[in-house]
């Protein structure tokens, strides 16, 4: 899963983002514009999304 080739204009800047969500959307925002995502968060561990490449991670 580490290498999944994902479409980027940018370098491999890896965009993460701190939530207090559980359940988070992930459209892509302006730069990549998916389709809506849910992703579900654990404590602890992050998730990053399969479109964007974003990564997620549960604040406390
Ligand atoms: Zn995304």
């Amino acid at each position: 899963m580490r290498n999944l080739k994902i479409k980027t204009n940018k370098t491999d800047l890896k965009q993460i983002f701190r939530v207090k969500d559980k359940i988070i959307a992930c459209d892509g925002g302006e730069d990549y514009g998916h389709p809506l995502i849910y992703l579900n968060l654990t404590k602890g561990v992050k998730q990053v999304c399969p479109y964007c490449s974003k990564i997620f991670i549960l604040k406390k």
